[in-house]
């Protein structure tokens, strides 16, 4: 492998723009009109209200001439299409599993696998559950138990693999619940949830061994399986001289089970992966597959969403793409710690979380700090992003008050190859109108929520300084 050096600071992009994509500014009042429209949820805005879209890193991303060309290219056979032999080819050698299944998305993926192996009295551990994961095992009936460090609360502390699950809260939930409850360890890499932190390959490889021993299934929730490598080559000893495409196969070999968001690190619009190792379960998994999805040589994606797949899933380890990714996440992340923004340290891969309840201490919890800063970035400055908070997490107990989420976050998420460094420093020029009013005290009701992922759906309205709404 070839060792690219860095010479100089600036970050440039990697790539050159050969297609443009015109994107507008709106007026204040405009865009304050759109918000309440929206019920104070940018996901019910219209993305073309918006200037900068860091709503998400699922499916944003550009793709390259390659994946382009591939796309006409394409067959779009109902059964064994080339693209498709081709995307196998690719995933086979990447995670070493000899079942793929094909998805239209990852919570397919998720569905499938989580409804067979869930039902009432399973439990699932995990580093973190993304919500997705988490509604489908819980939509199953089963339990999804969150077990992170204790020291991944503290944002400021550096710690290289924050995204780790915690290995002795996990031995002992083992030993609590009986191996014969537990449905699976599912390792979330990078931890999205938990602010798209990295996990270790000394992690992943503790968790296998605990895994053996207790005889329970190991699922690894990889969408971000090349970012991670990113993190591993250049933190953890050992692995300075592997490639990133190296790093991820050592990974995804530990697991029983590999499930994908192609959306993520596959530099897709659209599409998902289901791996598996054991031929029983990957034989039920195929029947929900051909029941819901399609046949299992498409899942839900046709010939073209495939053969661009396979291509994204190698340029996704290339050096200098990677090397440009992580860097440009950190640089927003790096710049606005500077400028006194309390953001989740160190920066993870794919977004920058910001701790709104530190920067908006007035603001009650129950009045959704996160969404109030939510939907000032966007009033100021049309950027669109998502709470991470308790309006995505928060529970009620049986009075009907809110059980917060253990934090208030907001992710300022980046698609990949999309924005440039000067659309990044736009973001932060926002941050510094945000950061002279940090004394709101006031926040949002929830009006309108559905019982899953309430988040997407929900409507709030704004509460007055006389606590009126
Ligand atoms: C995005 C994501 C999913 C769900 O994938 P979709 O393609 O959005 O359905 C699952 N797990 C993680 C960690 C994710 O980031």
């Amino acid at each position: 492998m070839e060792n690219i050096d860095y010479p100089m600071q600036t970050l440039a992009e990697p790539f050159r723009i050969k297609m443009v994509e015109p994107i507008r500014m709106t007026s204040l009042e405009y865009r304050e009109k759109a918000l309440k429209e929206a019920g104070y949820n940018p996901f019910l805005l219209s993305s073309e209200d918006g200037f900068i879209d860091l709503l998400t890193d699922s499916g944003t991303g550009a793709m390259s001439q390659a994946q382009w060309a591939g796309m006409m290219l394409a067959d779009e056979g109902y059964a064994g299409a080339k693209s498709w032999i081709k995307l196998e080819k690719v995933v086979k050698e990447l995670t070493s599993m000899p079942f793929v299944l094909p998805t239209h998305q990852g919570r397919a993926a998720e569905r499938i696998l989580y409804g067979i192996l869930g039902g009432r009295d399973k439990v699932f551990l995990s580093n973190t559950h993304f919500d997705t994961t988490r509604a489908n095992i819980e939509y199953s009936g089963a339990t999804a138990l969150d077990l992170m460090p204790d020291e991944i609360m503290e944002n400021d502390k550096f710690l290289p693999f924050k995204g780790n699950i915690d290995l002795i809260k996990l031995e002992n939930s083992i030993n609590q619940i009986g191996n014969n409850n537990i449905a699976a360890i599912v390792l979330t890499v990078t931890n999205n949830s938990s602010g798209g932190q990295p996990v270790s390959m000394s992690n992943a490889k503790a968790v296998r061994k605990i895994c053996d021993q207790n005889n329970i299934l190991m699922v690894i929730d990889g969408c971000r399986i090349a970012e991670n490598a990113y993190f591993i080559k250049h933190r953890e000893s050992g692995f300075e001289n592997y490639s990133y495409k190296e790093i991820a196969q050592e990974m995804l070999a530990l697991g029983d089970a590999f499930i994908m968001s192609a959306k993520k690190d596959g530099l897709v619009n659209m599409g998902g992966l289901l791996c598996i190792k054991d031929e029983s379960l990957s034989k039920k998994c195929m029947n929900q597959l051909i029941i819901s999805e399609g046949f299992i040589t498409y899942g839900g994606l046709s010939g073209r969403d495939m053969e661009a797949m396979a291509v994204g899933l190698e340029e996704v380890f290339d050096e200098s793409y990677l090397h440009y990714r992580i860097r440009s996440t950190a640089y927003l992340g790096e710049k606005l710690h500077t400028k006194g923004v309390p953001v989740i340290w160190p920066i993870g891969g794919h977004a920058v979380y910001v701790d709104a309840h530190r920067l908006f201490p007035g603001i009650p919890v129950d009045q959704y700090p996160g969404q109030v800063l939510v939907c000032e970035l966007y009033r100021i400055g049309g950027i669109r992003c998502v709470e991470v908070g308790s309006v995505m997490f928060g529970k009620y107990d049986d009075h009907g008050r809110l059980i917060p989420a253990a934090q208030e976050l907001v992710r300022l998420a980046i698609p990949r190859r999309v924005y440039t460094q000067s659309h990044i420093d736009y973001v932060l020029e926002v941050f510094d109108h945000i950061m002279k009013n940090t004394s709101i005290n006031t926040g949002y009701k929830i009006i309108d929520e559905s019982p899953f992922l309430r988040h997407f759906t929900a409507k709030f309205q704004k509460i007055d300084n006389n606590g009126n709404t």
